[in-house]
């Protein structure tokens, strides 16, 4: 029944967590704040076929900006304009969740924020040195919207 299938999904929601679901930080499709938008940044960008770009400062674990590709609208390729320029205009905030965020308290913080993106952050305490927050990757509203779904079907 249709009261089952809701239970079964808010059961899943409640004991998966957006480490479960998210986009490695080594798939991510990422650019250094370095960059320059000439006409082949801003065709790689428009080919990967992303909407957000997060932007990165020396590591990839370090990322600094978030480019819309929407900001990229007023932007003519033959000026060159640097990456830093955009980012530090649109100043879009960075979401950091931690890794053992549990799907329902995820998807009602894509539902209170204007942000539909999140950076997964966890505690790595296993070497000799200090403990320190590691990335792991990113998750979006779609993220856990394909894993309501796809519990759903399964109830099938
Ligand atoms: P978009 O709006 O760019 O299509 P979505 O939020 O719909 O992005 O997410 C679709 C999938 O793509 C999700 O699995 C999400 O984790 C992943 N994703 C979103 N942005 C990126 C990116 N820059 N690099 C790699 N994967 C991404």
């Amino acid at each position: 029944s249709e009261f089952v299938k809701e239970e079964f999904s808010r059961g899943m929601l409640r004991s998966k967590t957006v480490e479960d679901i998210l986009t490695p930080l080594k798939d991510c499709f990422m650019l250094p704040s370095s960059v320059i938008l000439d006409f082949s940044t801003m065709s790689e960008i428009m080919q990967s076929g992303y909407n957000r770009v997060p932007i990165y400062e020396e590591e990839r674990s370090n990322i600094v900006e978030i480019l819309y590709v929407k900001d990229l609208a007023l932007v003519d390729p033959d000026d060159c304009t640097p990456m830093t320029t955009i980012t530090k205009f649109y100043n879009h905030p960075l979401h950091y969740v931690f890794n053992d965020t549990k799907l329902d308290a995820m998807l009602e913080e894509f539902k209170k924020g204007n942000s539909h993106m999140a950076i997964v952050q966890k505690v790595n305490n296993e070497g000799e040195g200090d403990p320190f927050y590691e990335v792991l990757g990113l998750v979006t509203l779609e993220d856990v919207i394909e894993e309501i779904i796809k519990s759903e079907i399964l109830d099938e």
